[in-house]
């Protein structure tokens, strides 16, 4: 039977043939601190020579909207109306949105209110926000042991008298400056894009064919922030503020998997955010969507197998060992990139910073960012088969205000073995 909804194309168009994106496309000028001037990222598909930026929208989801085109459920130039859907509050523009290698992996200017590039717009210009801003009430029930305990209050402003916490939050698109995606890592710019070419499976020619471009949207997982009180309090370096960054671990985070500290390290990010907030200063959680150390979940659960079936079972001293025997690598989630979102916030200082990662400690802080406090997990928010994961980094250079554990320690560090029940 033949299809009625077959392609419009008869042939394939590559975009990086002559013809598609403009000649000249419009100019961005990354790191200007004028908006306009700086230019705006032109990612969408409807009209090819308007675009200036390899790549486009949604991340990965932009698979799904292909699947949405192809299967008739999606008109191919459907054009978003945008009536309504600016930010609730505004973030920035901070000093640091214009300095070009302090925000290279989000477009600081990604928001867009109904006066952005409104002249371009008008002519016709498919410009998408890659930035959306909105409010929201969200219940962590951990809190309300908190609250019983008097370490956060109800306050009615912050947090309501069902135990809500009222938030702003922020889903930001990842959008690449290649020319300072490369200089961060200290390669080649021609090397960076060449390896993204063939590492994606060849997925974005104009990369190699359109040096000129510079700007790239890959198909990842972005991130989001959650704000809690005073958002003037972010950038004031006389406010206090505390901040989690978070990567996505899906396990523990939403289904209360006890391999790992992630969720009750995040519930406690959440509760020292309030903390401050309710203190006169403001917190921020950044949740990234970096799951398994961004080696993904089907080789997490591999690790996990090796770990727990090896000879002597699941021990701290070979924590490491056993992913970077599957993965290659022990971690995928350069967090050198990570202190952007904290620059697109305007943050210049960090009192309270709820994180033991010495990887994420040294990222902030060479960023320019001072950090004046590390707090780790407490102990008794530790799961027990969670001991070897917390041992293992803690031997790794993880930050602890108490003991380092020595080889011993590590090699009598035993998690559950498959088949126990307690
Ligand atoms: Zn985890």
């Amino acid at each position: 039977m033949t299809s009625a909804r077959s392609p419009q194309h008869k042939h394939i168009v590559l975009t990086s043939h002559p013809g598609n994106f403009g000649h000249k496309p419009l100019a961005i000028q990354w790191g200007h601190p004028d908006r306009d001037e700086r230019g705006p990222v032109v990612a969408t598909l409807g009209n090819k020579s308007h675009r200036n930026a390899i790549g486009t929208h949604s991340g990965g989801y932009a698979v799904y909207r292909a699947l949405a085109i192809a299967s008739g459920s999606l008109e191919r130039d459907h054009r978003a109306d945008l009536t309504n859907t600016s930010p609730t509050v505004a973030i920035g523009p901070h000093p640091s949105w214009g300095m070009p290698d302090k925000i290279v992996s989000l477009d600081p200017f990604g928001a867009l209110d109904h006066d952005s590039f409104a002249d371009l717009r008008a002519q016709g210009y498919d410009i998408r926000p890659s930035i959306a801003i909105t409010k929201a009430h969200i219940n962590i029930p951990e809190l309300q042991e908190a609250v019983t305990q008097g370490r956060v209050k109800v306050d009615g402003k912050i947090m309501n008298q069902r135990g809500e916490l009222l938030v702003t939050k922020a889903a930001v698109e990842p959008v690449w400056y290649l020319p300072g995606i490369a200089q961060r890592f200290g390669v080649l710019e021609s090397d960076l894009r060449r390896t993204l070419f063939e590492q994606t499976g060849g997925m974005f020619p104009e990369l190699v064919t359109r040096p000129d471009l510079q700007v790239f949207l890959p198909p990842i997982g972005g991130l989001t922030v959650y704000i809690l009180g005073d958002m003037e309090a972010i950038a004031d370096p006389n406010r206090p503020l505390a901040v989690r960054i978070h990567d996505e671990c899906n396990g523990s985070d939403v289904f209360g998997s006890d391999i790992c500290t992630c969720r009750p390290y995040l519930v406690h990010g959440i509760e020292v955010a309030l903390q401050t907030a309710q203190a006169g200063g403001a917190g921020v959680i950044i949740y990234a969507r970096k799951e398994g150390r961004a080696l993904g979940e089907v080789t997490k659960f591999l690790v996990y197998n090796a770990r727990k079936r090896q000879e002597g079972g699941d021990r701290a001293d070979t924590y490491f060992t056993r992913t970077e025997c599957v993965a290659g690598v022990q971690d995928m989630r350069f967090q050198e990139l990570m202190p952007d979102v904290m620059h697109w916030l305007g943050i210049s200082r960090i009192d309270h910073f709820v994180s033991m990662s010495n990887l994420k400690y040294d990222a902030v802080v060479q960023s320019g960012i001072e950090i004046v406090e590390r707090i780790s997990i407490p102990d008794e928010l530790i799961p027990a088969d969670a001991q070897v994961e917390m041992n293992a980094k803690k031997a790794a250079g993880y930050f602890t205000p108490g003991k380092v554990p020595d080889e011993a320690d590590l090699s009598r560090t035993i998690g559950r073995q498959y088949g126990e029940i307690e």
